[in-house]
């Protein structure tokens, strides 16, 4: 079947010399959900309006891809695209100035296109950069932390001081900056006692070595 260009003024055949593809009206699409419905009764809408002609198509109807910047229709759901709808070479034929001025208006709005598309990808790479960078910073804190409370736990600082005799033995009572004795969770009070009780028998050990030295030295 030999299709004709819709669009008035277009002599534009399939099977030409030149290669084109022909698209078909947009009809209303019904039964496919209320948004699909309107957007599809308003991408008809535009359709019509933009190739101006005073009769209605038929199913058969279909135009040629010269109407487009891209060369066919964008996806019905991408509204904001230039080729939503046709815009090039639509019935100012005759004016060549018009259609220069149409082409140039639409190029711009290509462009003003493809920057908005770019300028939400940015957004979008950013939004993600930093959701990584704060996951990264939340990981490295709790890390941080862990690490801090492990240090803490291994070498909990000590206030008894060896000096030749071993202290009575008494809660040790380890100064930190910011957490009493009370305050520290039984598991690293646990871990202190035995920090403290092997410090203690390191100690007892050097005293026993002194007097052993200095018996031997008399
Ligand atoms: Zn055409």
């Amino acid at each position: 079947m030999v299709n004709t260009c819709w669009v008035k003024d277009c002599t534009n055949r399939a099977g030409g010399s030149v290669k084109r593809s022909f698209y078909t009206i947009p009809v209303v699409r019904k039964f496919e959900g209320e948004q699909t419905k309107t957007l599809s009764e308003e991408r008809r809408r535009t359709w019509l309006a933009n190739i101006n002609r005073k009769d209605l198509p038929s199913s058969y109807s279909k135009i040629c891809s010269d109407h487009f910047i891209q060369g066919r229709p964008a996806d019905l759901y991408n509204r904001s695209h230039p080729d939503w709808a046709p815009t090039l070479k639509l019935g100012t034929l005759s004016d060549p100035l018009k259609t220069k001025k149409k082409i140039k208006a639409v190029k711009t709005d290509m462009e003003r296109y493809k920057r908005m598309q770019h300028r939400r990808k940015t957004r979008e790479e950013h939004d993600i950069a930093k959701t990584l960078l704060g996951l990264q910073h939340f990981h490295e804190t709790s890390v941080a932390q862990e690490g801090k409370k492990a240090t803490e736990s291994v070498n909990p600082v000590c206030s008894l001081t060896v000096k030749g005799k071993k202290e009575p033995d008494q809660e040790p009572t380890p100064k930190t900056n910011s957490v009493s004795w009370s305050e520290v969770d039984s598991e690293t009070q646990h871990q202190i006692l035995g920090n403290t009780q092997l410090k203690d028998r390191s100690s007892s050990y050097k005293m026993t070595q002194c007097v052993l030295l200095n018996k031997q030295d008399i």
